[in-house]
């Protein structure tokens, strides 16, 4: 049975790159009938915390990208966390080491460094000697790490990645690496093996930065006996300056900051599954599909760019397509934030979804839009005050306000009929009646339909910005 996993180190936010590999393992679990795993790699102890846990596991939620097994939900695999597996390292580390596969080494940091810079000087890439290989006896007093032990014979390790291809990498590029700190912790090629091979993982996917990691990985499978899952190495993101996109240089990697933006998780999502993944040509891409339509060999190995216009683009798409209640409810939270606490009830939230939804391009501006609305009072535009509210307009505009206190109602067709009749009765173009109508009740020339106008305001503070116009 197909089971991936989600691997996170808790350092910090879920930025984009996590996010999308998350989502891709889902996905493909989703379509063929696998398991998502979540595990999350904490051996970091120094930058592991419990705040940056919390914001990956809220940024998988808020993308409603649900996992199987792991926190919170736990499974046959439990923990979920490495920082609790440490007794199945070492016992594993100490079979290694029986069966001649692996060694302790009691060389110090320091003298690997000094090595290390050695052989900068000289121009060659360091590779571990090998000093305690052979060792018989532990020196008295000095700590130890495990290193795996690499053939010492001639040879090639390959695999046949699912986005990459055939890749192949010979022994003598490879080196006796640390599996186990002499804290017990495990370095993370060691710690990713085996709990893949525990956790029954088949096919693993991860960034690119990782290919190389997969050659000594690959090199303890075979010391243990264990067969290998797949690999499906995904491209490179880069930022809209063509970088590669990094917490450091690009705020928008961040997951959550794009949800304080106002953006929708479906566009997100919808823009994350073509960071090098593609369909034909689909750019807009339902939930349903994706489950329908993903698999690796769609995955590109080249980089995917961002494109911060259709991120935008997208966002539009969903607030237009959306039922307006589903966006008007999480309009209400960017109200609130302005000040403006409306109750979930309230129906004037779908209305500002309905008379906003072709400009805004997010709940940001949506909200911003409809601010003005929700607050007393206006503040007029000097210059557009100057051209409509003088002069012959003012006597329409106290027609429209005598004729619109006297209705009983405060639909919009009603409203728009106030206007009909005011400019028919005068004998003018509609515009010529509604644009002093809106710029006194707006501040300026640019609005949604006059009706619509009118009633997003309600009707005591649609006339008093009428009065406070003629006054
Ligand atoms: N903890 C690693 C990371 O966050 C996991 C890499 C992997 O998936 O093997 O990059």
């Amino acid at each position: 049975p197909l089971r991936v996993r989600f691997a996170p180190s808790p350092t910090g936010y879920l930025h984009i790159g996590g996010a999308r590999t998350a989502l891709f393992n889902y996905l493909y679990a989703r379509r063929f009938g696998g398991t998502f795993i979540l595990r999350i790699e904490d051996t970091d102890l120094e930058r592991s915390t419990p705040e940056s846990l919390k914001a990956i596991l809220d940024g998988l939620k808020w993308l409603d990208i649900g996992w199987d097994e792991g926190p919170e939900k736990e499974g046959p695999h439990a923990p979920y966390f490495q920082t609790q597996r440490l007794d199945t390292y070492r016992d594993h580390a100490d079979q290694l080491i029986a069966a001649g596969k692996a060694y302790r080494c009691y060389c110090t940091q320091e003298e690997i460094r000094e090595r290390r810079a050695q052989a900068e000087k000289e121009g060659r890439a360091y590779k571990y000697e090998g000093t305690c290989r052979d060792r018989k006896e532990a020196p008295e007093g000095r700590a130890s790490v495990v290193r795996f032990k690499m053939p010492s014979a001639e040879g090639s390790v390959s695999f046949d990645d699912l986005v990459l291809g055939k890749i192949t990498k010979e022994y003598s590029d490879l080196d006796d690496w640390v599996m186990l700190r002499g804290d017990g912790i495990p370095l993370y090629n060691y710690g990713c093996v085996i709990d893949d091979h525990l956790m029954d993982i088949t096919v693993v996917s991860r960034g690119q930065e990782h290919v190389n990691s997969t050659f000594p990985q690959l090199m303890l499978y075979q010391a243990l006996g264990w067969e290998p899952p797949r690999f499906a190495h995904l491209p490179l993101i880069l930022g809209p300056d063509r970088e590669k996109l990094s917490k450091r240089k690009h705020k928008e990697a961040d997951v959550m900051l794009h949800k304080a933006n106002g953006i929708l998780p479906e566009a997100l999502l919808n823009f994350v599954i073509r960071l090098g993944w593609s369909h034909g040509n689909e750019e807009v891409i339902s939930r349903p599909q994706m489950t329908e339509w993903f698999d690796f060999k769609d995955v590109g190995s080249t980089s995917g760019v961002w494109n911060p216009d259709k991120l935008l683009w997208l966002n539009q798409h969903y607030l237009k397509t959306l039922p307006p209640s589903d966006i008007a409810a999480r309009l209400a939270p960017f109200l609130a934030q302005q000040g403006q606490t409306l109750a979930a009830d309230d129906v004037r939230l779908e209305r500002f979804v309905l008379a906003f939804r072709e400009r805004a391009k997010t709940l940001v501006e949506m909200a911003t839009m409809a601010l003005p609305y929700l607050k007393q009072g206006v503040t007029l535009d000097e210059k557009a005050a100057a051209k409509h509210l003088a002069g012959d307009s003012l006597a329409l505009l106290r027609q429209v306000r005598e004729e619109a206190a006297s209705l009983s109602g405060w639909e919009v067709a009603a409203l728009d009929a106030v206007i009909k009749t005011v400019s028919e009765r005068a004998g003018v173009g509609m515009g010529k009646v509604a644009q002093p109508v809106r710029v006194a009740v707006t501040g300026n020339t640019t609005s949604p339909g006059i009706g619509e106008t009118l009633q997003l305001l309600g009707k005591d503070e649609a006339l008093r910005r009428l009065d406070a116009a003629l006054a």
